[in-house]
């Protein structure tokens, strides 16, 4: 007999699909193209996360859903609230995973960072969600669904979304790109490519790929290093695709899509701040007009990096500034609940329930 796990596993997920993608489905069970519309917009405009609110269709309709479809519904275990306003979740998805989700409030609205993995393969010496490895990809409507519960947890409107938080987006191409089409859907919640930032540690190959899709989004990728030795002793997709593939990847992304890659640079003490660093970074991305962000490291358990004094990345910012690279210092949000960048983990439930006791 089937377990009740894996008739649930089985199911349709219908968050997961984009809009051309439901009306195919709709098609196929013998429904009107009209009601994937409607279906959409119950699912990714009023954020309904269960069949039974869809007031407007069919009883027998509802029925089938309720027997054969499923929906994203992650439920909050955890709810941090940093002295700055920014809300940090951790939300357990059906499989019993679960990832962090964090709400930042910028004068120009609110800010969702998204995980994309439950954990991540990458490695980055730096950072945590990569400590304990990659467990799976997150669908597109898991993805969208972080979105969806931080605008109902706070009741305020989402305008902004970067891919920052858990995984390497790049690394899961395929639900992203769906999630980015069913989150800038008019029949959703409309948000505009321009107003989201997808970050990569590199992928060399993702980002050629990404580069075909032309969309409006903001690259942004983590460089931290301006030569091959520093950079692959912080980060080992350097090995695999080192700066005289990544740069001229940027370079061919830029020409491509006609947008500005932003360039993630953490700064660490001793390791990457110093003046030498500075020119080398100038000179391996001047002429792009790529902007750089400086961060200060933000502290990992087991991480050896401690981050660089404020003075030092001042120091670092204006000699970026004089030798014709533009460069600004990243607020550090939500740092006291860890909720900054690289301080993001995933955990199962059965650890969020240990916590939660304790
Ligand atoms: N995998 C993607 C998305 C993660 S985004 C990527 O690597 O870009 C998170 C950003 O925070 C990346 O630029 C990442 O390198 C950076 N980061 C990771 N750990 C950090 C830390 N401890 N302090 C500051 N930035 C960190």
């Amino acid at each position: 007999m089937e377990s009740a796990k894996s008739a649930a596993a089985a199911k349709i997920c219908l968050s997961d699909m984009t809009l051309p993608r439901l009306t195919e489905y709709c098609k196929s069970i013998g429904q009107p193209a009209f009601r994937a519309k409607q279906i959409f917009k119950w699912i990714h405009q009023k954020l309904v996360t269960d069949f039974s609110a869809m007031t407007d269709q069919p009883k027998t309709l509802l029925e089938q859903f309720g027997r054969e479809c499923t929906l994203a519904a992650p439920t909050i275990r955890r709810r941090q609230q940093s002295r700055d306003g920014t809300v940090k979740y951790l939300l357990q998805l059906s499989d019993g995973n679960c990832i962090e989700t964090v709400l930042m409030r910028y004068h120009y609205g609110n800010t969702v960072c998204v995980s994309t993995q439950v954990g991540c393969a990458m490695g980055c010496r730096f950072c945590a969600s990569t400590q304990a490895g990659r467990v799976r990809d997150l669908t597109p409507g898991e993805i969208a669904a972080e979105v969806y519960t931080a605008q109902k947890d706070t009741g305020e409107r989402v305008s902004h979304i970067v891919l920052m938080g858990i995984g390497e987006p790049l690394h899961n191409f395929d639900n992203v790109m769906d999630f980015l089409e069913i989150i800038s859907c008019p029949e959703g919640v409309n948000i505009g490519m321009r107003n989201i930032s997808l970050s990569t540690c590199g992928l060399v190959p993702g980002i050629e790929k990404l580069a075909g899709r032309h969309l409006q989004l903001t690259l942004s990728v983590s460089l931290h290093a301006p030569n091959n030795k520093t950079r692959s002793s912080m980060m080992p997709v350097n090995d695999a695709y080192p700066l005289e593939q990544l740069i001229p990847a940027c370079r061919a992304y830029q020409k491509e899509t006609g947008r500005r890659i932003s360039f993630e640079y953490s700064m660490v003490k001793g390791v990457n701040d110093s003046p030498q660093m500075a020119r080398e970074l100038a000179n391996l991305i001047r002429g792009m007009g790529a902007h750089v962000n400086l961060i200060p490291i933000n502290p990992v358990d087991g991480s050896p990096y401690s981050a660089s004094d404020e003075a030092n990345i001042r120091r670092f910012q204006k000699m970026l500034e004089e030798l014709g690279v533009n460069a600004t210092v990243r607020r550090r949000l939500g740092s006291d609940i860890s909720a900054a960048c690289g301080q993001l983990r995933r955990e199962d439930a059965r650890q969020a329930a240990q916590q939660q006791s304790t």
